[in-house]
């Protein structure tokens, strides 16, 4: 049995929005004056039970976050409690939309942000980074407008773009200026696929938005080839099991494509989307896969290491990081 704490972590895919620990939301709730009796039950669990109700749930939560300092103690709240469970590195997705609707500014949404970070990252050694997300289903220029406010705003902990929302919205090509702005503009690229939609919508993020890192991505298991260019072209999954079990992707972990495609050679990391609505932390996805999966301590290390290797941080930092997780080797 694997004690999850003493393995280093390291997560690529979360958004910060859906990280909100449902006490944190209630208080602020209070603060502000707002009613989420229907989304927030007595017991301090969100209340949703399929896709619709869940983005609604998600959407109120979310709303309760107005003032940067609200954002500050989002991130920190967040960023501590990755390190309590092990983790070294993070990379929290932001949702420049999210932030408009609650009337801040690009620029303070991200100050707020990158404070809370700093503050966890003082007291716990966490290093973390900010990854600038576009929402598919609000088409084309909405997400261009994101990239042009990161690019327009540049902070040294907003180091990557990525698309999320209904994969089902828009085709990828959609979205290639959007893209091709964020790489030549320095950025990391990552794009949700292959999670409600099939392989095919892997196949045409590779091809239209030339990212070398998919959000999920596991329905690449539908598709031998596909599987093998992974592989081949050592593009980097961003695997979220217990999101995927919770919205009906996946009856159960173990019918969950994760180890076989790691043994077919494809890059694979773990992490928790969107925590505490799927009942669930980065420890506990890190555990529930190796106890599943029968995965040795040095397995969870080398998915560490994949995450890491592929985290959207300058160099320095990633060397750091990595000798962080080999003075962790048994
Ligand atoms: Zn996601």
């Amino acid at each position: 049995m694997i004690v999850p704490v003493t393995v280093p972590k390291a997560e690529l895919h979360c958004h910060i929005e859906g990280a909100a620990p449902p006490t944190l939301v209630k208080r602020l709730a209070e603060q502000h004056g707002i009613d989420l009796s229907h989304v927030l039950n007595g017991n301090g669990k969100f209340i949703w039970s399929d896709f619709s109700s869940f983005l609604k749930a998600y959407d109120a939560a979310s709303a309760v976050f107005k003032t940067p300092s609200d954002y500050a103690l989002l991130s920190e709240t967040y960023f501590r409690m990755l390190a309590a469970e092990g983790a070294i590195y993070g990379e929290i997705f932001i949702s420049p939309d999210h932030a408009q609707a609650a009337g801040l500014s690009y620029r303070s949404y991200v100050e707020g942000l990158a404070a809370g970070m700093e503050r966890a990252k003082t007291d716990t050694a966490i290093e973390g980074r900010m990854i600038a997300i576009g929402v598919r289903h609000f088409g084309a220029a909405a997400v261009e407008r994101v990239v042009k406010d990161v690019i327009g705003n540049p902070h040294p902990l907003v180091t990557g773009f990525g698309l999320a929302g209904d994969e089902r919205s828009g085709h990828p090509a959609n979205f290639a200026k959007a893209f091709r702005m964020a790489s030549e503009a320095g950025l990391g690229t990552t794009a949700h696929a292959g999670e409600f939609a099939g392989p095919e919508s892997i196949v045409a993020a590779l091809e239209f938005l030339r990212v070398k890192r998919i959000g999920h991505g596991v329905r690449a298991i539908e598709d031998k080839d596909l599987v093998r260019r992974l592989a081949e072209e050592g593009v980097v999954l961003e695997v979220c099991p217990g999101s995927n079990i919770a919205l009906g992707v996946y009856t159960h972990l173990r019918f969950h494509p994760v180890n076989i495609l790691r043994r077919e050679g494809v890059k694979i990391t773990i992490n928790s989307d969107d925590p505490p609505f799927f009942g669930t932390t980065l420890g506990r996805e890190y555990a529930s896969v190796a106890d599943t999966f029968g995965w040795s301590f040095d397995d969870l290390m080398s998915v560490t290491r994949t995450a890491i290797e592929a985290a959207f941080c300058d160099p320095a930092t990633k060397n750091r990081l990595l000798v962080r997780l080999d003075s962790a080797a048994r």
